[in-house]
Parts: C-alpha cells; structure tokens; sequence
C-alpha cells in the first residue's frame, strides 16, 4: 500500500492537471498542497521515480499511466465515502470532505466497492463531482457552465458546488442551494455578484464572484436579454 502523502500528491496533481489541460507548475502544487517548493521537488523526485509521475525540472509535472489509475482510484474512494457518510450516517454534508480525506487512505477497493453496491452506484457525491466507475472511468464529467456565465433572467441547475469550505457548503444549503437546484438569475453586477432565487421557494440568495465562479451549472432557459 501506498502512503497517504503519496496518495494525495497524485490526486492533487490530477485535480491541477484537469484544471489547466496539462503540465503542472510545482509552485501551483506547493500551493495547493500547503508546503514549500523545495518539499515539493523532492517529493516529485521520488514519484518520478517510481515511475507515477513525468517531471522535468523547470517544465512541471504530470501524471503517467500508472499514476492516473491510483488517483482515480482515491479519488472514488473519496466521493463513495462522501455519499455513504451523507446517506447512511447522518452527516452534515459540510463535514463529509474532511471525514473522507482521512478514511480514503484506509479502505481497499473491494471496501468501496461494496459501498459503491449498496448505494446502488450513484453517480455523483453529495456536492456534485462524479464519482470514477469500479473501471475508473470519469467520461461525462464535464460542466460547461458556471453561476457567472449566466444573464438576468436564465434558468439554471445547479450540477455542482465546491466541497471543501464548510462554511460556504452551510451557507449554501441554509438557502436551499444543492446539485439538482433550479435557480433563476434575479441580478448580476458589474462587480460579479450573483443573485439566485430557487425554484423551492426558498428566498433569493446572492453569491460573491468568487464563489459563482465555483459553482458548475446547466443551463435550462435562457433570459430574454
Ligand atoms: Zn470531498
């Protein structure tokens, strides 16, 4: 088995990667890890040893074909115990992502699995992201769209919200904000706030830039304009 430092520098490099279609910087890694650089550099010295990463000092680093698969693999581990803790256990689904980065080092893919099984293979976790087949195919997992690139007046789903502030997750679901909402867009400004109000009935909610852009969607109708 794999460490879980080991384990989460490939998911992480995955997440980046799918971000910018291709290699990724070791300062954005560091970033995203919350290390030093140089911490980093040696870590990717290692992987590359063993054959899980391509790195080119100066050139970023990328994911082989032996890397993608244990990435992904933890990456459903993930997202099957997020949906599992929401479902079954009672758990806020603020508090599911922490839970599941300490418990997805820990289970064998037959675990999973068997989770996958009784919960009937669902698609995606409770925050939206689809969640790898036991093939660890991820295909249709794409979104278009985000909250920000809607007008005054569309009509949208909501597929997927960003799973790793609490805060902003408690937020969103005091407003009756999850994937699968329908939500017209009231507002928009200049500045790049975003104001919603669900089709539950639930009071029109205004979100930050920062945030809207975080949130994937589908459009449904487009607004008049
Ligand atoms: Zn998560």
């Amino acid at each position: 088995m794999l460490s879980a430092i080991v384990e989460d520098y490939l998911k992480a490099i995955y997440y980046l990667q799918n971000e910018t279609d291709g290699r990724v910087r070791t300062s954005a890694l560091a970033e995203y890890m919350d290390v030093e650089q140089s911490t980093v550099t040696s870590m990717m010295k290692k992987l590359s040893e063993r054959n899980f990463v391509h790195y080119e000092p100066y050139q970023g680093v990328k994911l082989t074909d032996t890397g993608v698969p244990i990435a992904l693999e933890i990456i459903r581990h993930h997202r099957l115990l997020e949906r599992y803790l929401t479902d079954h256990l009672e758990y806020d689904w603020a508090e599911v992502h922490d839970e599941a980065d300490r418990l997805e080092h820990h289970i064998s893919s037959q675990f999973a699995d068997r989770i996958a099984e009784q919960l009937e293979d669902p698609a995606v976790d409770p925050h939206g992201d689809p969640i790898p087949t036991a093939d660890l195919d991820v295909s249709g997992a794409k979104y278009e769209d985000t909250l920000a690139d809607h007008q005054v007046g569309d009509s949208v789903r909501i597929e997927r919200v960003p799973d790793k502030d609490p805060a902003l997750l408690r937020y969103l679901s005091e407003h009756g904000i999850h994937p699968g909402t329908v939500v017209d867009v009231v507002e928009t400004t200049s500045f790049g706030m975003v104001t919603l109000d669900p089709d539950s009935g639930d009071e029109p909610v205004a979100l930050p830039d920062e945030v809207a852009r975080s949130v994937s969607t589908r459009s449904l109708t487009k607004g008049a304009n």
